[in-house]
């Protein structure tokens, strides 16, 4: 079954307007033959990537959203209110978004349905610490957390992104190797199929640079990637984009 392959940069907690308007307008002109390509920004410049990405092929959204539609919940952000800007993508359960702000799989999983609920795109991150990996419990982790975005079935439609990001390889430099990741996302696949998701397409994130990206694209269940630190400088993350478009033409 083909897969669409997605490179989708994660800015984290960085940009200003000046450097958005340079980043993005560096971004906007770039050619994509099967690659879809998105940036999630941080919530507040939501309008200005709207306006400066307008009549581009390039899609955004938000880095987190809140599990409820509206409410008594100060300092949230509501995916409806993402959507009504132009946001077409939410990541869920990032390992900074589990690790420094508590959320559970379960939290993930209800974040999931809320941003299919707002029509947006979820991407669910999952992956292991290094700890757990050490201590072989690599593809537990991995299966309960997607288990629980995959157990609301139904609730998710068809609208699913994966992403595997070994949390040991998260901004360090540390990448997994291609065979290393693609181990992991081949037992992701596996899963996947068992819930009818054969289309879902499985993003690798984890310290991806230009001069890495082309062998982790190459892997066969690898389907593009989550960029963080790669995403900010234009002329990596376009470089990234060619590579997964590259991959796709094999
Ligand atoms: C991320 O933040 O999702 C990520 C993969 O970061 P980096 O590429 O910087 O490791």
């Amino acid at each position: 079954m083909q897969r669409t392959p997605w490179v989708v940069g994660n800015w984290k907690m960085h940009g200003s307007l000046a450097s958005n308007e340079a980043l993005l307008g560096a971004l906007k002109a770039c050619q994509v033959r099967r690659t879809q390509v998105g940036v999630c920004v941080p919530a507040p410049y939501l309008a200005q990537t709207r306006s400066l990405l307008d009549g581009s092929a390039l899609s955004f959204g938000v880095q987190d959203l809140s599990e409820h539609a509206s409410g008594a919940y100060t300092g949230e952000v509501a995916g409806a209110m993402a959507a009504e800007f132009g946001a077409r993508l939410a990541i869920v359960g990032h390992s900074e978004r589990r690790a420094l702000h508590g959320e559970t799989s379960d939290v993930v999983a209800r974040k999931a349905v809320a941003a299919v609920n707002a029509g947006l795109l979820p991407i669910a991150c999952v992956g292991e610490t290094l700890a757990q990996r050490e201590a072989e419990e690599t593809f537990g982790v991995v299966e309960s957390q997607l288990r629980a975005v995959l157990d609301r079935g139904s609730e998710l439609g068809s609208s699913l992104i994966v992403a595997y990001e070994p949390v040991w390889a998260i901004g360090t430099g540390k990448t997994a190797t291609p065979e290393q990741a693609q181990e992991v996302h081949a037992f992701i696949r596996v899963l996947l199929r068992d819930f009818g998701r054969e289309a879902t397409p499985v993003l690798y994130g984890g310290s991806v640079k230009a001069a890495n990206a082309a062998g982790i694209f190459s892997m066969p269940d690898i389907d593009g990637g989550l960029i963080g630190g790669a995403s900010l400088v234009a002329q990596d993350f376009l470089a990234i984009i060619a590579a997964s478009d590259a991959a796709a033409e094999v």
